[in-house]
């Protein structure tokens, strides 16, 4: 069985960023129904991260939705990860990167947001690295992941509408500014620590 993450906080902790009703339904009615509809789809024992790498092993007819699912439950369980309700900056490794690469991380934040409001449609804006430590920001489409190009997903903000329309309505680029009072790199910092 597939499953989301625990949210890692309560659903008023990214107040008045992202109000309750937001994170709730976001939480509780999006991000479940990947797991369902994947669980639906399939009862295989690949774990959920190495299924875009091995999703040739489901049968064609469900491809394309296999990968659609596991792409959301991913992407979802790293965006709730990459929000608190205190922001926190980049550490060790990954904050000398980033100050190496961008010159500063208010610099490096400034290129993120402006690659978010950039997104066309539904999508992600991504910090990712490849198998060296090389970082990159990406947006993908939909519930792409990094992982079907071999790139590891550091950080993410949700960038669908539902998650900030019933706040900002047609103001996305207002969502996308102010998300960075909640932004948290405590998972980003500790997964590229662990991997170079
Ligand atoms: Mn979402």
């Amino acid at each position: 069985m597939y499953d989301v993450i625990p949210l890692p906080y309560s659903y008023n902790a990214l107040m008045p960023v992202v109000d309750e009703e937001t994170l709730n339904i976001h939480y509780n009615k999006h991000h479940k129904k990947y797991a369902e509809n994947l669980n639906n789809l399939t009862n295989s024992n690949i774990p959920l991260e190495q299924i875009p790498k091995r999703i040739d092993e489901f049968p064609l007819k469900d491809r394309g939705q296999v990968l659609y699912n596991a792409g959301g439950i991913l992407n979802h369980n790293l965006y709730f990860q990459s929000l608190n309700s205190n922001f926190s900056l980049p550490k060790g490794k990954l904050l000398n990167k980033i100050n190496n690469d961008y010159g500063s991380f208010d610099n490096f934040k400034k290129i993120f947001i402006n690659k978010s409001k950039n997104l066309v449609g539904s999508g992600y804006t991504f910090l990712v690295t490849d198998n060296v430590g090389n970082l990159t920001i990406i947006n993908l489409p939909n519930q792409e992941t990094p992982l079907s190009y071999d790139l590891i997903p550091l950080f993410t903000i949700d960038l669908w509408e539902h998650a900030y329309y019933l706040k900002y309505k047609n103001n996305r680029n207002t969502y996308i500014e102010n998300i960075w009072s909640k932004a948290n790199f405590d998972h980003a910092s500790k997964t590229y620590e662990n991997l170079f």
